[in-house]
């Protein structure tokens, strides 16, 4: 797939990676052996017919295409953009013991991105049964899928978004170049259009609690607010100017447009020598992002080494052309600043692998004495989110767990509390735009079974 000159795309916000055209993508769908047992499809989290798509790409379809993928995914555009389809679909497809495995996702992307432009299909309302009232807390992936599968089956669906775009990390973290806003915005249309009344600006736990929606009507809650409260290293120097959080960083950057300041009111100071600490999609992000900003030298400092990185392998790629360095097997240890407060250094320790830890991968060690200076100006810490705990405080006899991810059952999304379900981040904690969708259109099921309970007895 053609991608940005490297040259050009370090200075702007563009999409890097371009989609197929045409003719690629029926040369692609036509290497798909139309497996009668796709292994392909035990890989997608949401079940999507991926053979039945393929062919009607194959067959030039391709608003056909866009449809069979919707059964079961609502937003093909972003999945076909940040879906890690290596370790998943592709991972299991046949061809791939032979060589390279069908780009499933970028097929799916470019079906989605046909659809967009010739005209989006809006399927028909399918009750099955009884219909109640519906509050979906949140509106990253998790929230609209939930919203999405609920609406099609003919329930009133309400969803509410603390900020003022729905998309979740699709608006707010995910930058411009990797997901343009306006395909997220053109998905959440489509949701909306399905019949989904997004409100926006709406803090559940302050402005309602879930008690409150109850009482207002509501006969199911689906809780699917995400991880968005940042972890910090906890290490001298964290406070000093300069030093952002991820999230931070990110929501400026990409949903309050800091990127385009002083067109956009949001003015993000970038310095000339960024450290950006971590090495999942996360950091990448923050890392790409920076280069953009205008910084001269851009850093991923990340304690284990390259084959641990979290990232998906495409953006570490993207990120090594652009030319950001990566100090593998390295670990901040302070941070130290100039008179103003401001950051101006990072103490780092070298570090080695040494026996698997709980996650299975090798643990980093740090190795004595090998302490070394870092100048930086400008400091991102990538190391991971944990839920907000706003609901889980204002909810009472919602079980949640010492990290604050929200207990709830794997099959069916039901949480400790009666009619109130969850999935996504907020239950699993920081993972996959597609493993949240999963989880969501299991909790979907879940709640429309509990709606048939409580209105018909059975
Ligand atoms: C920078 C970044 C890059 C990523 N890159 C990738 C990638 O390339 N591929 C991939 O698969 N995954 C990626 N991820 C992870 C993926 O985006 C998440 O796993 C996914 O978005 C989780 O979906 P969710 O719906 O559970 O939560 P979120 O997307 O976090 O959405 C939760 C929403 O709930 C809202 N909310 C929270 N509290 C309240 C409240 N009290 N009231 C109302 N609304 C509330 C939030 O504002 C937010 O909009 C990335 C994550 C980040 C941060
Ligand atoms: S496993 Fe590969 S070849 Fe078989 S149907 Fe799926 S995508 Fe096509």
């Amino acid at each position: 797939m053609a991608k940005q000159d490297i040259l050009d795309r370090i200075h702007n916000f563009y999409e890097v990676a371009l989609g197929y055209t045409e003719e690629q993508a029926i040369l692609e769908a036509t290497r798909c052996l139309q497996c009668p047992n796709p292994r392909c499809v035990q890989g997608c989290p949401v079940g999507i017919d991926i053979p039945a798509f393929i062919k009607e790409i194959k067959e030039g379809n391709y608003s056909a295409a866009a449809s069979k993928l919707k059964e079961k995914n609502s937003l093909p555009a972003v999945c076909g953009r940040v879906c890690p389809q290596e370790n998943q679909c592709q991972e299991l497809c046949v061809i791939g013991k032979m060589g390279d495995p069908i780009s499933i996702g970028r097929l799916e992307r470019f079906a989605a991105d046909y659809e967009r432009k010739a005209g989006v299909t809006i399927p028909e309302k399918q009750p099955d049964g009884a219909t109640g009232k519906v509050a979906i807390v949140g509106s990253g992936p998790a929230g609209l899928t939930v919203a999405a599968d609920l609406v099609k089956q003919g329930h009133e669906v309400v969803m509410f978004e603390s900020l003022h775009y729905a998309g979740g990390v699709l608006m707010y973290g995910i930058p411009e170049f990797r997901l343009p806003k306006e395909i997220v915005q053109a998905e959440v249309e489509y949701i909306k259009n399905l019949g989904v009344d997004v409100k926006t600006n709406y803090t559940i736990g302050r402005i309602f609690t879930i008690d409150e929606l109850f009482a207002d009507g509501y006969d199911a809650v689906f809780i699917g607010s995400g991880a968005g409260l940042p972890n910090f290293m906890g290490i001298e120097g964290e406070n000093l100017g300069g030093v952002y959080a991820a999230n931070e960083f990110l929501i400026r950057v990409n949903l309050m447009k800091g990127y385009l300041f002083p067109e956009y009111d949001t003015p993000i100071r970038i310095g000339k020598n960024v450290a950006v600490i971590g090495g999942g999609n996360v950091a990448m992000d923050a890392a790409r992002c920076s280069l953009r900003l205008g910084a001269e030298k851009v850093y991923i400092v990340y304690r284990r080494a390259r084959e641990q990185l979290p990232a998906r392998e495409e953006e570490s790629e993207n990120a090594e052309e652009e030319g950001i360095i990566f100090r593998l097997l390295t670990n901040p240890i302070k941070f130290t600043g100039d008179e103003s407060g401001w950051v101006n250094g990072m103490e780092c320790i070298k570090m080695e692998l040494g026996e698997p830890d709980a996650s299975g991968r090798r643990r980093p060690v740090p190795i004595e004495g090998s302490n070394f200076m870092m100048d930086v100006d400008t400091v991102v810490i990538a190391i991971g989110q944990t839920p907000n705990p706003l609901i889980q405080r204002t909810t009472d006899g919602l079980e949640t767990t010492k990290w604050g991810t929200i207990v709830a059952d794997e099959e069916t999304g039901a949480t400790s509390k009666e009619g109130v379900y969850a999935g996504g981040d907020v239950v699993s904690g920081a993972a996959t735009v597609i493993s949240a969708m999963g989880a969501a259109r299991k909790a979907a099921q879940g709640i429309h079974g509990y709606i048939q309970k409580k209105k018909t007895g059975q």
